[in-house]
């Protein structure tokens, strides 16, 4: 047996369905999880000491690389002046200014300990601002765990929402409106009929929790356009997008304002932190300069800062997107490449260093519905043959892949090979 077997065992007894939080589990990939000893640059070790380049990034946070000698440095010195304090510490101020300058549309923000905590407080704000109850997402987007957000679709258009797990009051989530990603026309025709009483507007400006799905042209403009017209909160919820699509996330890349953005992944450089701000009339509601209460015992804590700011601090050196770009392009075309020569269908849907490889797609994957109509099996066998190939994708077919400054063009040549011979492996399946 692999320590990670025992392991595993010893973890199903302790900690429920073995982990703590559940894409961890593998169970989309019907299997079980390996469990990671360390991790350096692109590289992560499991127990049994195999080696992996990495391309789930900590589900995107590690965008400069894991264990990077700067990112440690400044946690390892923080840590050595104490690790909590509950009272301010200059290093949140320093994060706060690095997202105000980075994010235009963010004059204050609040800090939190993750992005669950972000969108949720976004939402109460939202509330109290416009003294509106109603909210409206996505389909396949995903805002943390917060009740509000655990929604499935009703029937047909301007329905109220479902709760989409056990535990959830459906007094609260008839509050919450879902509709298909990228249709605009759901929205317009929602907001004909009850305007009024939607509070906000929360969307992924790219959505990363359905696999990467990217924002038609007119979608993000057509939000901000209708959420204008009816006194309605635009939130971007740029949890993952944000340093990631760019440096002012994707608001800057799209050249859309919203009222409000939540942030997380990150602006922690791999600790745990979310953060929500915006326009200074509105954050100027939140306790203590305003009503809406949200407090923390660890928020704004002096190590998650230090690493955010370490990380930010890399980022915004020159070149560092155009880095990040090119090696995820390289990446992707070669994937492409490998499976036309292989017959395979793929999709692949990418923008700056995120992605996702879409198999047999019965229509252009734009939502939630043509997610769902992608080869959920072929997945499967490809994210095999690639982890027994030492490369680390996401164990479900409906997550983004990340790439970090610290890929090598040999980690990525290393893939695309993979890819090659895995491709030819699973036509025949
Ligand atoms: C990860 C994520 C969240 C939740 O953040 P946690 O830190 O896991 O609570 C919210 N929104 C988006 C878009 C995310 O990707």
């Amino acid at each position: 047996m692999s320590l990670s077997d025992t392991l595993w065992e010893r973890a199903q007894q302790f900690l429920p369905g073995g982990v703590n939080s559940p894409v961890r589990a593998w169970r989309s990939v019907n299997g079980r999880p390996v469990f990671i000893e360390r991790a350096t640059g692109s590289k992560i070790y499991d127990v049994d000491g195999n080696e992996y380049i990495d391309y789930v990034c900590s589900w995107g946070p590690m965008i400069v690389g894991h264990a990077h000698p700067e990112v440690v440095e400044a946690v390892q010195k923080t840590a050595m002046k104490g690790t909590s304090f509950g009272a301010p510490t200059p290093l949140e101020v320093e994060l706060a200014e690095l997202v105000v300058t980075a994010f235009p549309s963010v004059e204050k923000v609040r800090m939190v300990n993750s992005g669950t905590e972000a969108t949720m407080s976004a939402v109460r704000l939202a509330r109290a601002y416009t003294k509106r109850d109603k909210i409206i997402k996505f389909d396949g987007c995903y805002h943390g765990h917060a009740d509000s957000f655990l929604v499935k679709a009703g029937s047909g258009l301007a329905t109220f929402g479902i709760p989409a797990s056990p535990g959830v009051p459906s007094d609260l989530t008839k509050h919450t409106i879902s509709l298909p990603y990228n249709d605009l026309q759901a929205v317009e025709k929602t907001f004909a009929e009850m305007g009024s009483e939607i509070a906000c507007v929360i969307v992924e400006p790219v959505a990363g929790n359905m696999g990467v799905v990217l924002p038609e042209r007119g979608f993000l403009e057509g939000l901000r356009e209708i959420t204008s017209k009816f006194g309605s909160l635009l939130i971007f919820d740029e949890v993952i997008t944000g340093f990631r699509v760019s440096f002012g996330g994707a608001q800057a890349f799209y050249g859309i304002c919203p009222d409000l953005t939540c942030l997380g992944k990150v602006i922690g450089g791999g600790l745990p932190v979310g953060a929500y701000g915006g326009k200074k009339e509105i954050m100027n509601l939140v306790s203590p300069e305003g009503g809406v209460y949200q407090a923390g015992t660890l928020s704004g804590n002096p190590l998650a800062m230090a690493a955010g700011v370490a990380t930010v601090k890399i980022l915004k050196r020159p070149g560092v997107y155009e880095e990040l770009e090119q090696k995820a392009l390289t990446l992707t075309e070669g994937i492409k490449q490998a499976a036309q020569d292989a017959g395979i269908k793929i999709q692949i849907n990418r923008i700056a260093s995120m992605f996702s490889v879409f198999f047999e797609p019965e229509e252009f994957v734009k939502d939630y519905a043509s997610v769902l109509k992608t080869n959920a099996k072929m997945f499967i066998n490809y994210f095999y043959g690639m982890f027994k190939r030492g490369i680390y994708l996401a164990p479900s077919p409906f997550e983004a892949g990340f790439v970090s400054l610290a890929h090598t063009e040999q980690d990525i040549q290393k893939t695309i090979k993979a890819a090659k011979e895995v491709f030819k492996e699973i036509k025949g399946d």
